[in-house]
């Protein structure tokens, strides 16, 4: 059994009209809906909101789970370890300056892609019509939930 991504052709057409999934990740990346790029994403540091104020679009149908933390943790380590191992062989400093430096900066770089990165994966995940944001999924029963075992327990 082959699967079927959110908007894979049909018969030679697509099932929903493609979205610009580089203008909708730089939306995200700005903190802004995927869809109009006007409403805010967020209502709070990382808590998307349900859906845009300005264009009504909803957005509570993201999953973006693990790979925004993930993806935070690739691009702060690669700015640290290359100006950590530079300043190393460098200025060779003593190590007091290494932990002072490097902990404060991973910690306010960790800050400040977080959210950026997840809003973006919320844009890639809307562009793609990934889990609810495809109109056709919301019909589907979720996966995730037995829904058998909920029926035995009412
Ligand atoms: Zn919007």
């Amino acid at each position: 059994m082959t699967k079927t991504y959110s908007n894979t052709p049909l018969n030679g057409n697509l099932r929903h009209p493609p979205r610009d999934k580089m203008e909708a990740m730089k939306r995200g990346a700005r903190q802004k809906c995927p869809n109009c790029g006007e409403g805010d994403l967020f209502s709070a540091f990382l808590k998307v909101k349900d859906e845009c104020s300005t264009c009504g679009e909803e957005l509570h149908y993201h999953r973006a789970d693990d790979a925004p933390p993930y993806f935070t943790i690739f691009i702060v380590g690669h700015i640290i370890i290359p100006l950590m191992l530079l300043t190393e062989i460098y200025i060779y400093p003593p190590i007091w300056v290494h932990t002072v430096t490097w902990i404060p900066l991973s910690v306010l770089l960790t800050f400040y892609f977080l959210p950026r990165v997840k809003a973006a994966t919320v844009g890639f995940q809307w562009a793609l019509y990934m889990h609810g944001f495809d109109p056709d999924e919301r019909l589907k029963p979720d996966p995730h939930i037995d829904h058998e075992m909920l029926n035995e327990k009412t």
